[in-house]
């Protein structure tokens, strides 16, 4: 029996991730370096998986509220205050998610109706295109550039604004570029916003791994909270990426909406996730501090190799992304990733993967010990080496 004529029609076209195509290759090999995976090599610090394991030893294992623990709703809302100078209620402005994964899949089922278009700029985390595709709306990428530091740009945004645009959606830093926008070009990214009456979606999920010039949150310019949903999570400045969780804040009417959605389909976040999650928030930030402070070392190592060896490369202001263009060696990316990875065993993820304003690059986790990192540089420059003979 044919099965597949069973598939909605919109999931049938929806893309297979380029990430996940090329690490099955990966997987299949033996000596690999990867570079691939977004994920900390580090291990969640002890004292926040004690946490986990007390609630577990007093039989925390219920469903919470759909919100969440208003613990840790309490917790979120002191740390976004801490660290973003936002202001929110934990009774009613806050949504705990399963990761940043959820949040965004419920902020566009819960506001796009069909045929509205949601703008983000691209390259960008692979999941924007098929969430908005989901949800029936129509994907409107904003290209960034190099030269720009993979910066958004207001020019860009308006040149590619189209009527019946609702949502603008932001990642800052950004996977996979690490380029962010200084506070002039987000003050002028939130005029347009309100010239334009669009609703922010701001993923800031890498934000605490700013390494120079501070973080800003668009929200919290003036008149922006009040057309902003505010997500963030726990898997990367924490080292969470398999607890899955994560928050959304914003107005009570559109959390309200969210958390509709949220309690038909995941009902609640694991509790004890929560529980680590509220550990993570209130004794957490000297982990993240050192964390940061290795991932700082690793990107200065990694862009100068890259540098060095002919794959010119911004510094990233944030993530642990570098994101270096491979043009000059006279191969795609996909080609380069793929031939580095059959020669000499080190993965990078190709560019297009990131949307096809990605040709031309490819993704370097730096979230990889420094040994592993020295090698897979030297590694690298052998192939350059290789290509130029
Ligand atoms: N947003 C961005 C920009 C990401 O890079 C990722 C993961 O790589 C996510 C969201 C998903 O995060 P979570 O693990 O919280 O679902």
């Amino acid at each position: 029996m044919d099965t597949n004529r069973f598939i909605a029609r919109h999931v049938v076209t929806l893309p297979k991730s380029g990430i996940r195509d090329f690490f099955e290759i990966v997987a299949k090999m033996k000596g690999v370096i990867s570079l691939g995976i977004g994920e900390p090599d580090f291990t969640t610090p002890w004292h926040i998986r004690e946490a986990a394991i007390y609630a577990l030893e007093k039989g925390k294992t219920h469903y919470t509220s759909n919100l969440g623990l208003i613990e840790l709703r309490r917790a979120i809302c002191g740390y976004v205050g801490r660290h973003y100078g936002l202001g929110y209620r934990p009774e009613s402005d806050v949504l705990v998610t399963v990761g940043v994964s959820e949040a965004i899949d419920l902020v566009l089922r819960a506001v796009v109706n069909p045929g509205d278009k949601v703008m983000y700029h691209q390259p960008c985390y692979v999941s924007y295109h098929p969430s908005v595709t989901l949800t029936h709306g129509i994907a409107v990428p904003v290209p960034t550039h190099a030269a720009d530091k993979f910066a958004l740009t207001v020019e860009a945004l308006a040149a590619a604004w189209q009527p019946g645009s609702k949502v603008l959606l932001l990642n800052l830093p950004c996977n996979p570029t690490g380029g962010t926008c200084d506070r002039a070009q987000l003050e002028a990214i939130a005029r347009f916003c309100v010239e334009k009456d669009l609703l922010v979606v701001s993923d800031e999920i890498y934000s605490e791994l700013t390494f120079e010039g501070g973080h800003t949150s668009i929200v919290s310019l003036p008149g922006m909270q009040e057309r902003s949903i505010f997500l963030h999570g726990f898997s990367k400045a924490f080292a969470m990426t398999g607890w899955r969780i994560g928050y959304a804040c914003g107005p009570a009417a559109l959390i309200e909406a969210m958390m509709r959605v949220h309690q038909y389909s995941m009902l609640c976040a694991s509790s004890l996730s929560q529980e680590a999650a509220v550990e993570a928030l209130l004794h957490g930030e000297d982990g993240v501090k050192r964390m940061r402070d290795q991932y700082h070392r690793r990107r200065d190592f990694v862009v100068r190799r890259f540098n060095e060896i002919g794959l010119a490369c911004n510094l990233p202001r944030g993530s642990f992304y570098a994101f270096p263009c491979v043009s000059a060696t006279g191969l795609g990316d996909r080609e380069f990733a793929v031939s580095l990875l059959e020669k000499e065993r080190v993965a990078m993820v190709p560019g297009t993967a990131f949307g096809e304003n990605g040709a031309g690059f490819v993704r370097a986790c730096f979230a990889t010990g420094y040994e592993q990192l020295v090698e897979a540089c030297d590694r690298t420059e052998r192939f350059m080496q290789g290509l130029r003979r």
